[in-house]
């Protein structure tokens, strides 16, 4: 008796057995096919990862499976088994884990098939005079059919005033013929543009990406504005001359307009973009577009991964030691380190490209795991930005500004070039706070402080998305001396506009963006040229050009060196560095000023003085000493309750549980639990268990384990628990 033996998305870990439908030919059945299956009192769709005449239940009590939904399995083989490779390392339900590689639709149960576009066109020999004069609408839109020789859509026609009647009504009289459009499989043309003359260290970098066939894995090490994008842009285009196709990662919020003009202003060659606007029907397109290797170039973030090409020539993870690669709930992977798996597993390239590499790697490019290429000059005529670290320990600011980085704005915004400041806090400052008593305006399902907004005029948790109006008076003292504190990206907006009254203050921040376009309008002011000064959050750190700023002003970096998260120093490191690299992009020589409280510092003295790259050895020197990642493996086990308290002694029960039952293999060790950094938050007290190997394996061995356990476990039904291996964050 054959069975089939499905995953579905449940949050159980495990796999379900069906009897296959009936009269099925299973030996055309593949492995990776959707099946519509009845599950408890509902159909779902499962995926086929097994077919098998043995089971662990009665027979008898199977069910029979309704449908096999598709003929070829929408992921291709190596595809499917990555997620399923997937689910297992980063211990997530395998029905999740493949549903969620799959698009909307196709989870649903839509067919799985490429509409081809059908276009309508003149018949070559028809002869129109066979229509009546007084036929206008037939006269006419024969007409708009014959302006167009290789064909119009329907949706075009109706938009031109035409209908389908009158289209009927010309095909029956043969004058018009409708056909599928069909895609060239090889672009003889694929460039629009010629590209750039490579300097030396970019074409270093690039013949020694084409030196191998098949899998190699490259670090592209180069500051902002070094020419990575074009080394990638050449890498692309010999990969279409050979007719295959690129996917390109990039971080979610380096997906602007900007970066995908540069690969539709170079190619001539179908490129389909994978961003959050899109309806689920056009993202299933572009989807399917791929996989029959009709888009040659597929741009995306995280969730682009798992798009299937028909012909892969190469990947590209831009900004690679971006967090937001990382998925950050549920299926917790990691977008570039799956994207080194899939590399391998196609036989292609794989470009990591940063200014700022993340340390894991780096630590790779070092063992030699990853060929390290680097381009220390900036490309074209600009220079690298000269970074000073201005001492703010003695100042009284104002507003959050030094006099002396105002004077520096003052001279450069005279010499007619522009100014960027740099605030990690929208809002219009951080909290508010009562004079009289010390009150301060706290959210109370968190452990943190509500923000101040004055546009328009509320309180909101950034944390858990509460809000709620301003208080007149203090809720504890009645007092009505209730004072913002601190600056936010709002106050700061302000406070510059009285400075500067005669130069535009242009706020960039999530709230002021939210509108459709915003952003373009935006960058279509600051691209005018005019003296600006460009106040906002890290959303102009990345991907944007700014060719007239000379200045970047950084109003408060310093505190995240200092964050409890191991990764503080790192991601603050590379956050400075990021946004320093938006000084001086053109001609004009940029300045970065960095106000801070710690000019001491030695590790800010490195990075400002040496760069990124002697920070990083140091930091990993520092990594290796504390045993900490990439020179270990981490896993965190979160929990969390309603009770306080209760995550913390749930996590304490099952270490000591784990201890004794001996189900610790050896050289695992566990850290905690303790809080985590953020205790409360929305509503729920939240803990953490450190688990950490140097063998990987072993780690790995455990946490399998520990899912076992914990589902097996009636206490932890009463927790909320997740696992999350190589957190982006502790
Ligand atoms: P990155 O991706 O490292 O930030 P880009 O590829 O965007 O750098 O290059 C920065 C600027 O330098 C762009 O305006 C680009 O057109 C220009 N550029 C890159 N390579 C060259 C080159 N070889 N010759 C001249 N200009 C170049
Ligand atoms: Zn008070
Ligand atoms: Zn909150």
């Amino acid at each position: 008796m054959t069975i089939l033996r499905l995953a579905i998305p449940s949050p159980l870990r495990r796999l379900f057995d069906y009897l296959p439908p009936a009269a099925t030919e299973l030996t055309t059945v593949e492995l990776g096919v959707r099946v519509l299956v009845p599950f408890g009192n509902r159909d779902l769709i499962g995926i086929l990862v097994e077919i098998t005449d043995e089971t662990q239940f009665e027979r008898s009590k199977l069910k029979r499976a309704k449908k096999i939904l598709d003929q070829q399995p929408p992921l291709p083989a190596h595809l499917f088994k990555l997620a399923r490779w997937a689910a297992s390392y980063y211990q997530h339900p395998e029905g999740d884990a493949l549903q969620q590689a799959l698009p909307v639709l196709l989870r649903k149960g839509h067919a799985c098939e490429y509409q081809h576009e059908i276009l309508w066109r003149a018949v070559a020999d028809a002869d129109p005079n066979t229509l009546k004069s007084n036929a206008t609408r037939q006269i006419e839109l024969l007409a708009l059919v014959n302006e167009h020789p290789s064909g119009i859509s329907l949706d075009a026609i109706k938009a031109e005033g035409g209908n389908t009647t009158t289209l009927r009504a010309l095909e029956e009289k043969q004058l018009v013929e409708s056909f599928q459009r069909t895609h060239p499989s090889h672009h003889e043309q694929v460039l629009h543009e010629a590209p750039l003359t490579l300097n030396a260290e970019q074409q270093s970098a690039l013949d020694q990406i084409n030196k191998l066939p098949g899998f190699t894995a490259n670090l592209i090490e180069g500051i902002t504005g070094s020419g990575k994008t074009e080394v990638y842009l050449q890498a692309i285009e010999k990969k279409l001359n050979e007719g295959k196709q690129a996917l390109i990662l990039v971080p979610e919020i380096g997906l602007t307009p900007q970066t995908v003009t540069r690969f539709r202003q170079r190619f001539n060659t179908p490129i389909v973009v994978l961003h959050s606007n899109l309806t689920d029907r056009q993202r299933l397109d572009a989807w399917l577009q791929a996989r029959e290797g009709i888009a040659k170039i597929v741009i995306g973030t995280r969730s682009a991964i798992f798009t299937p090409l028909k012909h892969p020539g190469i990947i590209i993870i831009d900004e690679e030691h971006d967090p937001s690669f990382k998925q950050q709930d549920g299926f917790r992977y990691s977008a570039r380190d799956l994207a080194v798996m899939r590399a391998r597993a196609e036989e292609t390239p794989i470009i990591l490209g940063s200014a700022t590499p993340s340390l894991e790697t780096l630590h790779n490019a070092k063992e030699g795991r990853y060929q390290w290429l680097k381009i220390t000059q900036r490309a074209g005529t600009s220079l690298a930005p000269t970074f000073k670290l201005l001492d703010i320990r003695q100042e009284k600011l104002s507003e959050g500004l030094s006099t002396q980085l105002i004077t520096a704005m003052r001279q450069h915004l005279a010499n007619g070039t522009q100014v960027l400041v740099f605030l990690n806090r929208r809002g219009y400052s951080p909290t508010l706070s009562c004079n009289d008593c010390g009150w301060i305006a706290d959210c109370d399902r968190c452990d943190a402080h509500m923000t101040l907004h004055r546009e328009p005029p509320h309180l909101h948790c950034h944390h858990c998305d509460k809000q709620h109006g301003i208080p007149r008076h203090c809720p504890e003292c009645n007092s009505d001396q209730l004072q913002p504190v601190g600056v936010g990206t709002e106050r700061s907006e302000q406070a510059l506009q009285q400075l500067f009254p005669d130069t535009p203050v242009i706020r960039v921040d999530r709230d002021s963006t939210q509108r459709k376009n915003a952003m373009h309008d935006i960058m279509d002011r600051v691209n005018s040229g005019e003296p600006c000064i460009l106040v906002g959050t890290q959303m102009l750190a990345k991907g944007h050009h700014f060719p007239k700023v000379t200045l970047v002003a950084i109003i408060n970096a310093d505190s995240g060196l200092f964050s409890a998260d191991f990764r503080g120093m790192e991601r603050t490191a590379q956050l400075i560095l990021q946004v320093a690299g938006r000084a001086g992009r053109a001609e004009d020589p940029g300045t970065v000023l960095m106000q801070t409280y710690h000019a001491d510092h030695p590790i800010l003295q490195t990075l400002v003085e040496h760069g990124y790259s002697a920070f990083a050895q140091e930091e990993l020197h520092n990594r290796k000493v504390a045993q900490l990642p990439p020179y270990t493996h981490y896993a965190l086990l979160r929990a969390e309750t309603t009770t306080k308290y209760r995550a913390e002694s749930f996590l304490g029960a099952l270490r000591q549980q784990l201890e004794d039952d001996l189900l610790l293999p050896e050289h695992v060790h566990w850290i905690g639990p303790f809080p985590s950094p953020m205790e409360k938050r929305a509503g729920m007290h939240r803990a953490q268990l450190m688990i950490y190997a140097e063998n990987r394996k072993a780690l790995h061995q455990l946490l399998a384990n520990l899912c076992w356990y914990l589902e097996q476990n009636k206490e932890s039904r009463k927790v909320r628990w997740s696992i999350d291996v190589d957190p982006a964050d502790t």
